[in-house]
């Protein structure tokens, strides 16, 4: 990896770049988080010369983490990959012979709900919690939202009202509670924030695949693996180098303009494909010679008329998090899966990764990573709601055994999705060549690690749409043309009634 102006490229004294050589690759990839990875993995076992180019000194973006204390505090995610072994990032992994593994749950979830914790080995569990009337309406509509057709006229309502359709909201306020708290946890959205079609597929999503896992030695562990193997290729990651411009002709993408960090020095590289794994506002800007900052992200202030595929990149709603890591002598978590919180304030979900991977911490001590939707602009009273939340579900234990490691606001250009899930956008761009991965781009019904790495089959498929010959053969036969992975049987939900289905039995 480079954080300096490569050797092979002379830099120009005054920036003299219009008179000055470049260096030509076959795709240049902006941005080294997953998605970027992830696509420069495929592009170079395709045989092809890539160049990834970060602007921060370390590749994975939100999906990696720092060393604090002997704790593996995440960039983003909490260490956790939400289909698991079964789902679309591992499989994608498996194929690109990337070393990793992964810890399934050995559970549904658990539930803090009337102040104490209740676990559930399978979906049947939750009785526990919900008592004979609220289970009764829960599997009724378990039953709709798996088996019936969702008429058309209901497919983008946002989820609450169709919830309030189906059931008596004031009757029911643990199995609100319950929709409530997952698609905090999992989608950083309210109910209101998100369609039914769209929670109805990544639920049927979430059952089909398998339980979610915690990735061994964290997710700095596979970002680790996966800049190895880029590197194993000859693939370039310039680090601490930001690309300033995307470059075209006549609608086709020529290349980048970008600054070297360390240096100053600025640069021109030639590519007839570049893959963004930036979003599409970033993106657009940079097509448009002009960065989008974090400031013009939060105000929303994005009101130029440029389009997408139609889709006004000005109408991009971003999900947004609080995430919390605790680093404690006593274990709040029983198991391996996520602990969702019913009764809190603003905290709606938890995990202890130390329970699967006790290396994350140091001997003795348990992670926990808490996280929630931002609900207000008031950034300190959320703060000071999730630790009155923490106090709660420990207890008395809290001040004595709990220390906080870090409370950060994800948000602006550094948020828990670029789009907020279901609203993501077209992978291909109005300019030639020009693609976009990564969390904003995710395929309805996967969410998460999973919508990227789907994103990046999605852009592969695409890629070999392209190709000619190929095409000719795909035609012949279907599978060979798909990257994208298709999600396995309905009936695998049923697994789910007494147990969470996955590795974690097994050695
Ligand atoms: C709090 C939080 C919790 C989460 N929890 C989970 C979880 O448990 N499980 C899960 O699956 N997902 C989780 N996620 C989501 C997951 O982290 C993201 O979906 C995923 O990491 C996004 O990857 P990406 O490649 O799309 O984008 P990124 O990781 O953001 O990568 C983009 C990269 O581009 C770089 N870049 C930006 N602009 C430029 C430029 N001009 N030039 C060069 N480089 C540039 C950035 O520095 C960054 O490294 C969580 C996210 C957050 C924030």
């Amino acid at each position: 990896m480079y954080e300096q102006v490569p050797a092979r490229v002379e830099v120009a004294p005054e920036n003299t770049l219009a008179a000055h050589p470049t260096k030509q690759f076959d795709a240049i990839i902006i941005g080294a988080g997953l998605g970027g990875l992830l696509s420069a993995a495929h592009l170079l076992q395709r045989g092809k010369q890539v160049l990834l180019v970060e602007r921060l000194p370390h590749s994975g973006g939100r999906f990696t983490a720092k060393n604090l204390h002997g704790v593996q505090v995440s960039t983003g995610a909490v260490h956790m990959v939400p289909f698991g072994s079964s789902g679309v990032l591992s499989h994608m992994l498996r194929r690109l012979n990337v070393p990793h593994r992964l810890y399934d749950a050995d559970v549904f979830g658990s539930f803090h709900v009337h102040g104490r914790q209740y676990r559930s080995r399978g979906l049947l569990g939750v009785a526990k919690f919900l008592g004979p009337a609220q289970f009764r309406q829960f599997m009724r509509l378990g039953y709709v939202m798996f088996f019936q057709k969702l008429p058309d006229q209901q497919r983008q309502m946002p989820f609450d009202l169709w919830l309030e359709r189906q059931i008596d909201v004031r009757r029911n306020p643990q199995l609100v509670a319950f929709f409530a708290s997952i698609s905090r946890f999992a989608l950083s959205l309210e109910l209101h924030q998100v369609s039914t079609a769209e929670v109805i597929r990544t639920t049927k999503n979430m059952f089909r695949y398998g339980a979610p896992a915690i990735v061994a030695g964290g997710c700095g562990e596979l970002t680790r693996q996966l800049t190895q193997l880029v590197q194993s290729y000859n693939g370039e990651i310039f680090l601490s180098c930001e690309v300033l411009e995307i470059l075209q002709e006549q609608n086709k993408v020529t290349g980048v303009r970008i600054k070297h960090k360390v240096t100053g020095a600025e640069e021109v590289l030639r590519a007839p494909l570049v893959v963004s794994d930036i979003g599409p506002r970033a993106t657009t800007g940079l097509l448009e010679n002009r960065r989008v900052r974090q400031a013009e992200v939060l105000k929303q202030k994005y009101a130029d008329d440029h389009t997408f595929n139609d889709t006004a990149a000005d109408d991009v709603q971003e999900a947004v998090g609080l995430k919390v890591h605790i680093l404690s002598d006593i274990s709040l978590i029983p198991h391996k899966g996520i602990m969702y919180c019913l009764d809190t304030k603003r905290i709606a979900g938890m995990v202890q990764p130390t329970n699967s991977d006790p290396s994350l911490a140091p001997a003795g001590k348990h992670l926990l990573i808490s996280h929630q939707v931002i609900q207000s602009n008031n950034v300190e009273e959320e703060r000071a709601l999730a630790l009155a939340d923490l106090r709660f579900m420990f207890g008395a234990a809290f001040d004595q055994h709990c220390q906080i490691l870090t409370m950060g606001t994800y948000r602006g250009e550094w948020p828990v999705n670029r789009v907020a899930q279901g609203e993501d956008v077209e992978p291909q761009l109005d300019v030639q060549g020009l693609y976009l991965v990564g969390d904003a781009v995710k395929p309805s019904g996967y969410l998460m690690v999973e919508g990227v790495a789907q994103s990046v089959n999605n852009f592969l498929d695409l890629l070999d749409d392209l190709d000619q010959q190929q095409s000719v053969a795909h035609k012949m036969d279907r599978r060979l043309r798909r990257n994208v992975m298709l999600p396995p049987s309905r009936l695998n939900a049923l697994r789910w009634l007494w147990k969470a289905p996955g590795n974690s039995g097994k050695s």
